[in-house]
């Protein structure tokens, strides 16, 4: 390579071949991170020789998680996507039912019941929470009364960390006889009007991937207060084994138990969740402030009924009045090292679902247009100012 000999015999680089500067280090949207018990819980799971799953350690998440949630059931299984499917299955949905959830959300909220045979109805979300619209689905249960195909399961979804508007949507689906499933994957530890998220649905699933607020390497949650649904979800995560020494079914199930090993580190971070709810809650308050005065920006509200763990913090640009689209601040930040993502598209407008429509006025829509998820997770005050510098420099603030 070419070096530029100079006067005096130092021998420089032209500007364009100069080393560059190291990078920053990445700051991840919503990375996972130990609390520290992990290598207790684990080793003494190991050494007890209980690794299956089966055993004391996930009986003692599966309380872990009563006491959490505030269901007096749960069933603590190998995801979030498990537990939504043994929900489904539970349910009793078959090919050809409907089934109902907001159109804003992760496909996992619905892709079990739709490779079950059922049909997605993508229902619109408020703007004041983005989560599931109680007058849309009002409009839509008494218009499915009157074509006399109610849905299987009305699923709203605690988006973001953000309760869904729980009580009215219970007193619609409780007036039409249809159970409420909250996918509350992305919100333990959130509160709605003082009450565990969920607590009031037939049931409501949880995940501890990776990404989210506690974690156990990977990992589910089915709770419910009905002994009985949380039985039949156990029978099925478990093969479906009816008492006979030589396995007998009746029906099919999954192999979907939680391992001890991933069960163990559960165990271990569910504690520290109130921490991290109130580390993600400080994560917000800082981008408000940092980002405050900025023309166009706005976050995801919080409506009075809710106390939301701020899971991700989710901003909206109007483009109008800012002069940026989310690509370009994603990008920005990327060449920053910084790792951003748009919201969830909703799902009337994946391929997957081809011809599908959203029911509403089109909010889902907007909030994806206009919408990006912040790095949301443990962060130094210097790490969220470089998020923060890097904003403001490209909305030119
Ligand atoms: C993460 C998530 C799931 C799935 O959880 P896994 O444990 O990853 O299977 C389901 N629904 C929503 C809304 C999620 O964010």
């Amino acid at each position: 390579m070419a070096a530029t000999k100079e006067a005096g015999g130092v021998v420089l680089f032209p500007a364009r071949l100069r080393p560059a500067a190291p990078p920053q280090p990445r700051i991840h949207l919503s990375p996972p991170a130990l609390v520290g018990g992990e290598l207790a819980t684990l080793s003494r799971t190991l050494t007890s020789g209980w690794i299956a799953p089966a055993g004391p350690v996930p009986l003692a998440f599966e309380e872990a998680i009563r006491d959490t949630t505030g269901f007096s059931h749960a069933a603590a299984v190998a995801s979030g996507t498990a537990a939504l499917h043994l929900a489904y299955r539970v349910l009793g949905v078959e090919r050809g039912d409907e089934v109902w959830t907001q159109s804003l959300t992760f496909v996992a909220s619905i892709a079990p019941a739709v490779q079950m045979g059922a049909r997605p109805r993508f229902l619109d979300v408020s703007p004041e929470s983005w989560t599931l619209d109680p007058e849309v689905l009002e409009t839509q249960l008494r218009q499915a009364a009157r074509r006399g195909k109610l849905p299987r399961a009305v699923v709203p979804v605690d988006l973001y960390g953000q309760p869904a508007d729980l009580d009215p949507i219970l007193s619609l689906c409780g007036r039409w006889g249809v159970p409420v499933l909250c996918d509350s994957a992305e919100a333990l530890g959130a509160h709605y009007r003082g009450r565990p998220v969920g607590k009031g649905a037939a049931m409501a699933a949880f995940s501890f991937n990776g990404n989210k607020i506690i974690t156990a390497g990977g990992g589910g949650a089915l709770v419910s207060d009905d002994p009985a649904l949380i039985a039949r979800a156990r029978h099925l995560a478990t093969q479906a084994k009816e008492a006979a020494p030589h396995y007998q079914h009746e029906t099919t199930g999954y192999s979907y138990g939680l391992s001890s090993v991933l069960a163990s580190v559960g165990l271990a971070q569910i504690g520290a969740l109130p921490m991290r709810v109130a580390a993600r809650r400080l994560v917000h308050a800082r981008y408000a402030e940092g980002l405050a005065e900025l023309p166009g920006l706005s976050f995801m509200p919080e409506p009075e009924w809710s106390h939301a763990t701020r899971w991700l913090t989710v901003l909206q640009l109007d483009p109008q009045r800012c002069g940026v689209t989310p690509e370009t601040l994603r990008r920005a930040l990327e060449a920053a090292n910084i790792e951003s993502r748009p919201v969830w598209k909703p799902l009337h407008l994946q391929p997957a679902f081809h011809g599908a429509r959203c029911h509403g006025a089109g909010h889902s829509v907007r909030l994806f247009e206009r919408g990006l998820c912040l790095p949301s997770g443990a962060m130094t005050a210097d790490e969220q100012d470089r998020v923060i510098d890097t904003i403001r420099t490209c909305l030119g603030g």
